[in-house]
């Protein structure tokens, strides 16, 4: 099948570039209508290409070897399907866009064959397009003012270029081959082949004039592309060189203006702003910047469904967090090395409370003095000075600080238990002044203990 269109010259062919410019095949029924339209057909592109008897022939018994695109039929010529695709009105010849470089004969010849063929010379003579061919456009630009461009003319196309000082790259490079296609550049950027310009004219010059487009192409604005400082492995960054002014100096010894662009920007555009393809990648990275604000995922969700930047977000998250963990607990193992002691934090209070209230509460065999004890502690908890000891206590921290004083200042120091100073404990153990002999205030407080004792109770010993 074939895979270019069939004049010689004409560049549309089965690729990306032309997926919008349709491609017919010479018409394949077996009658004698159709026959004689394919005979009309070949006769037209046999003025342009040689082809023998043979080949003839060939085209006329439906071999599917020779394809039209739409550009050499007129739109008067062509109508959509139920699919929406375009198909060739029955009898429709190429009428325009043919080759005209070739010789001069033919074109001749062509002009016959128009007249020839059943094409209505009404409808053809409406048909209007601006440059004949090739030759035509070259004699008619070079009496063209274009007041910005510089035209450039040569034997197989011509070109303007408008610069921008002080970027030395032009700003606008339009380039007309023979087959009147243009082709834009913009700083060295080619436009996509999707561009409206391209598209609104069929990418030739038989659609609009050249200082029509030129000034079309000037009107539009430059996409300034995405000036946020972000990193997207879809941005490019579109560099343009910069003349260099001897008498300033430089920091560095060249000088250029950068873009980070789309690989599809569309560098010209209608608004002045940035273009819709840049617009998306700028959008693209305000999600991710707001997912990765976003709070972590939740421990239930599958793995398989969530967005992979997420995973790994959640991933850097908990590595973080049992890095510090990590560091915390070699900074406890540390400490306990060296101190033997760990000083509890009110935190870690609070929870060993917590921890002695369930237990309580549960522990039906927990001793009354315990529970006291317990209850002592948090309530003291954390007052600092000016504290209030339980008489019970006094008495256990006494019996302690007896036993071994050391010992004594060791728990305490701790800060495991709330326990009164030795200080204190002192106030207490001498509130009766210690004298020789018998001690009157001795003998009173000896009274008071005993009185609501009975018998053996009652005895006792002094050391
Ligand atoms: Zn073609
Ligand atoms: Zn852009």
């Amino acid at each position: 099948m074939a895979t270019n269109c069939a004049f010689p010259g004409c560049p549309v062919q089965r690729i990306a570039k032309y997926k919008d410019v349709s491609l017919f095949k010479i018409p394949q029924r077996k009658n004698e209508f159709y026959s004689k339209w394919r005979k009309n057909l070949v006769d037209i592109l046999s003025q342009y290409r040689v082809m023998d008897t043979k080949s003839k022939q060939q085209v006329m018994e439906c071999e599917k070897t020779i394809c039209f695109c739409e550009r050499h039929f007129a739109p008067e010529d062509m109508e959509l399907t139920k699919n929406g695709h375009k198909t060739l009105r029955l009898e429709a010849l190429p009428t325009i866009n043919l080759p005209t470089k070739s010789q001069d004969k033919p074109i001749i010849e062509r002009r016959q064959i128009i007249r020839q063929s059943e094409v209505n010379d009404t409808m053809n003579s409406t048909r209007k397009y601006y440059y004949e061919n090739f030759t035509d456009l070259c004699k008619r630009v070079t009496s063209l003012k274009l007041n910005d461009w510089h035209i450039y003319v040569s034997d197989n196309n011509i070109i303007f270029k408008m610069f921008s000082p002080p970027c030395i790259v032009p700003q606008f490079k339009v380039t007309v081959d023979e087959s009147l296609e243009f082709t834009i550049v913009i700083f060295g950027w080619l436009l996509p082949d999707d561009h409206m310009l391209y598209k609104k004219h069929y990418r030739s010059v038989r659609n609009i004039t050249i200082s029509e487009l030129l000034k079309n192409i000037k009107c539009l604005n430059l996409c300034p592309g995405v000036y946020d400082d972000i990193k997207s492995k879809d941005l490019i960054l579109h560099v343009v060189p910069c003349d260099i002014d001897t008498q300033v100096e430089y920091d560095l010894p060249f000088q250029t203006i950068g873009y980070e662009r789309s690989k599809n920007c569309l560098v010209l555009n209608e608004e002045d702003s940035i273009c819709s393809n840049c617009e998306k990648i700028l959008q693209k990275h305000t999600k991710v910047q707001k997912a990765k604000s976003y709070s972590p995922v939740h421990p239930n969700t599958p793995l398989s469904k969530t967005n992979p930047e997420r995973i790994i977000m959640e991933l850097k998250e908990q590595r973080k967090e049992v890095k510090d963990l990590q560091n915390k607990l070699i900074k406890m193992e540390n400490e306990i090395k060296l101190n033997s002691s760990v000083i509890v934090d009110e935190e870690l209070g609070q929870d060993i409370f917590k921890i002695m209230d369930d237990n309580s509460e549960s522990m039906s065999s927990i001793s009354p003095f315990m529970k006291l004890f317990w209850e002592q502690q948090k309530k003291i908890f954390g007052k600092g000075t000016g504290v209030r000891y339980h008489p019970m206590i006094i008495r256990f921290c006494l019996s302690l600080a007896s036993k071994s004083a050391s010992t004594y200042d060791e728990l305490r120091s701790s800060n495991i238990l709330t326990l009164p100073s030795r200080r204190t404990l002192r106030d207490y153990k001498n509130a009766v002044k210690p004298e020789a002999g018998f001690n009157p205030e001795v003998i009173q407080e000896l009274i008071k203990v005993a009185t609501p004792l009975e018998g053996h109770q009652r005895c006792g010993t002094f050391i």
